[in-house]
């Protein structure tokens, strides 16, 4: 078989042979090779390619576009509205939603594909397009909307191998198979979203009298660029956006008009936005900015934090030393707001915004115990991993890397530190041969390099032209969480504990709201960073490791301890297996890193959660958080909360007053 070049699982809608039959929607495994596109039945439990269920020759495709979507589609074919609960329904694999239909058209009609997100619907009508390209059987004109019982929704012709109503046209304007027959690489026309995106208004020259209405940024970091197409950024200084069609990687243009892709979470919109300060600190808790106040130690030393994250109030950490108490003292005062939305502090002084009553108490105390002499959290603030190294760049060149020391050895084999380019730490994952599927691991790496969060541990790419093949991550330098917990050299208070699972609550939380489990979530897949933050690694991986050990539930080296009643059972993963697994997480972190019923062995461990035994309370743990760890261990799946619900309940015990 020639190689495969994409390999997805998609909504596949009936081809409907007869114009009343019912239709109906299958998800299939798709994969395309140069010479056929093809799908399979896919066994969800597994994560394995069933039979073959049809396939369309290459040569014989005449179109690839998407199709308008469905005027009322059924909740599983509509884009997610805000608010919206998805986790109501089990998933049984990441994908659950196919709201964005594309057709390949060939000589039995068209063949009509659902998409999980937009950026793999382009991707494979790219791909697509590109191998059909040298098709001589191109058609100019397509139907833009679906043939459904008989007709079509966009012109009402009733054949379905009736001629096309709209022009299929490149961005010149010229008919796309207008082309020559030799062999070369040409730039390809643009796919549908690529001439959206051209019909997007253009942000105007940056002219005086126009640039109020242009979308304009502020850099809060530096930003060198790691590739010819990114663009430097400057802390402070303002950009204009001009496209942002990717979510983590904008393009923008500097003051003196170069232009070029930033990474999306190195700016901010406003210059009002309180990020811009170098005081304000957003996502920590009270006794981290305690830790913070007290390593700096200097008389006046304040910060601003979030005070929860439910009522949007702030909060002002100060620190102050005085002659009665020489160590130092610590007060945290809420900023209060009024009915007319204006702020205040210790005294009613009232202020229009944060940064004004900040600055008016950085020159009088007015009631603090001290003035605000000296933002503490500058030194906090370190510029986060982009998603990726430069922009667009997930095939790493192995030429850019430099090996160090070995970091351990894992599932895939070992792991080393290393430098890219000589300057940026890397984690380099050396896959064993034949310990992963590869193919589609590196398809999926590609939807991975787009999960992009401060607490989970960054993808940068990979290397797959030479083998072994190569997994480029962020390297963590306090290596990984359960060998840190059982460190017997540290100590940790128990809201340091408490911060730990918050970290890692954070990071599932992004990942649900991306509808990605994790399927191995446990302290030994997490990773400590530099001042103690936790960041979740391997997520997803699981799918992609051969070894049958490691796959069956009846296996050595799956993960028992951390799998509910259903996946032991009946192998039923979902975004509550998760759930359950943070729960068992929770329980390693309060324990320091004990086994999980250490008194068991596997098959007694599964008989006894089957039958309703539940991991004790660790002595760390009190009964609050205890309490949160054991909803996760509800034997009816549907009733385990959500990782948005944990990390309020844990974010309300964090911030309480001790
Ligand atoms: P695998 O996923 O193949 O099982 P692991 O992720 O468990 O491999 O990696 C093996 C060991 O390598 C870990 O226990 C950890 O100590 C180290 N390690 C892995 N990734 C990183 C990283 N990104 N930064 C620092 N250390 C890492
Ligand atoms: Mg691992």
């Amino acid at each position: 078989m020639s190689n495969v070049i994409l390999e997805g699982i998609f909504l596949k809608r009936s081809q409907q042979k007869k114009k009343t039959s019912p239709l109906n929607f299958k998800k299939r495994l798709f994969l395309l090779t140069e010479s056929k596109l093809s799908y399979y039945e896919y066994d969800f439990e597994r994560g394995r390619r069933g039979s073959k269920k049809g396939s369309v020759d290459i040569e014989k495709i005449t179109c690839v576009e998407t199709v308008v979507p469905e005027t009322n589609p059924p909740p599983e074919r509509r884009v997610p509205q805000k608010g919206e609960d998805l986790n109501e329904t089990e998933q049984i694999s990441i994908i659950e939603r196919f709201p964005y239909p594309f057709q390949v058209l060939y000589d039995e009609g068209p063949l009509y594909v659902f998409s999980p997100t937009e950026d793999l619907r382009s991707r494979w009508i790219h791909q697509l397009k590109k191998v059909i390209r040298y098709n001589s059987n191109l058609v100019q004109k397509y139907h833009p909307c679906f043939w459904t019982d008989g007709v079509y929704l966009c012109c009402s012709q009733t054949a379905k191998l009736a001629m096309g109503c709209k022009i299929v046209e490149s961005r010149s304007g010229s008919f796309r198979n207008v082309r020559s027959h030799h062999k070369v690489e040409k730039p390809l026309p643009p796919t549908p979203e690529e001439d959206q995106m051209m019909k997007k208004p253009l942000p105007p020259e940056p002219t005086a009298s126009s640039s109020s209405k242009m979308k304009k940024v502020v850099a809060l970091y530096d930003y060198t660029p790691m590739n010819e197409q990114d663009l430097q950024l400057q802390k402070g200084e303002e950009y204009i956006i001009l496209e942002e069609s990717n979510e983590l990687w904008w393009r923008a243009q500097s003051q003196n008009g170069a232009e070029g892709y930033i990474p999306s979470n190195y700016v901010t919109e406003t210059r009002d936005s309180l990020e811009m300060f170098e005081w304000y600190l957003k996502n920590i808790t009270r006794r981290q900015a305690e830790q913070f106040l007290k390593q700096e130690g200097k008389d006046g030393g304040f910060i601003v934090r979030d005070c929860t994250r439910k009522t949007g109030k702030y909060t002002v950490s100060v620190f102050a030393k005085s002659a009665g108490e020489p160590q130092g003292m610590i007060r945290h005062y809420v900023v209060c707001s009024t009915p007319q939305n204006q702020y205040f502090l210790a005294e009613k002084h009232l202020f229009n915004t944060i940064p004004e009553l900040i600055n008016y108490h950085q020159h009088n105390s007015a009631g603090l115990i001290s003035r605000l002499k000296y933002a503490v959290s500058s030194k906090q603030k370190m510029a986060p991993s982009t998603a990726g190294l430069g922009y667009g760049a997930w095939e790493i060149e192995p030429k850019d890397l430099t090996f160090l020391k070995e970091l351990g050895v894992g599932q895939f084999g070992v792991v080393k530190h290393g430098k890219w380019k000589g300057q940026y730490d890397v984690a380099i994952k050396m896959i064993k041969e034949g310990s992963m599927s590869e193919d589609a691991f590196i398809d999926e790496a590609k939807v991975m390099m787009n999960l992009s969060h401060e607490k989970l541990v960054q993808l940068f790419g990979v290397c797959t032209k030479e083998r072994p093949i190569l997994i480029v991550t962020e390297y963590l330098a306090l290596g990984c969480l359960l060998t840190y917990l059982r460190d017997t050299r540290r100590s940790f208070q128990s809201t340091e504990l408490l911060e730990m699972c918050k970290d890692v609550c954070e990071a599932m939380e992004y990942l649900e709201s991306k509808q990605f489990l994790h399927r191995d979530l446990a302290a030994r897949n997490c990773l400590v960073h530099k001042q103690g933050t936790i960041k979740v690694s391997d997520f997803g991986l699981s799918r992609y490791v051969l070894d049958d050990d490691y796959i069956s539930s009846m296996g050595s080296k799956f993960p028992v301890r951390w799998s509910p009643p259903e996946v032991l059972l009946y192998s039923k993963f979902s975004s509550k297996s998760d759930i359950w697994a943070f729960g068992v997480l929770m329980w390693e972190v309060y324990t320091l890193g004990k086994m999980p019923y250490e008194r068991f062995n596997n098959s007694e461990t599964t008989e006894h959660v089957t039958k309703g035994l539940r991991l004790y309370r660790p002595q760390l743990a009190s009964d609050r958080v205890y309490s949160i760890m054991y909803s996760c261990w509800h034997e009816k799946a549907e009733e385990r909360p959500t990782f948005q619900a944990l990390l309020g309940n844990i974010l309300d015990l964090a911030n309480e007053d001790p």
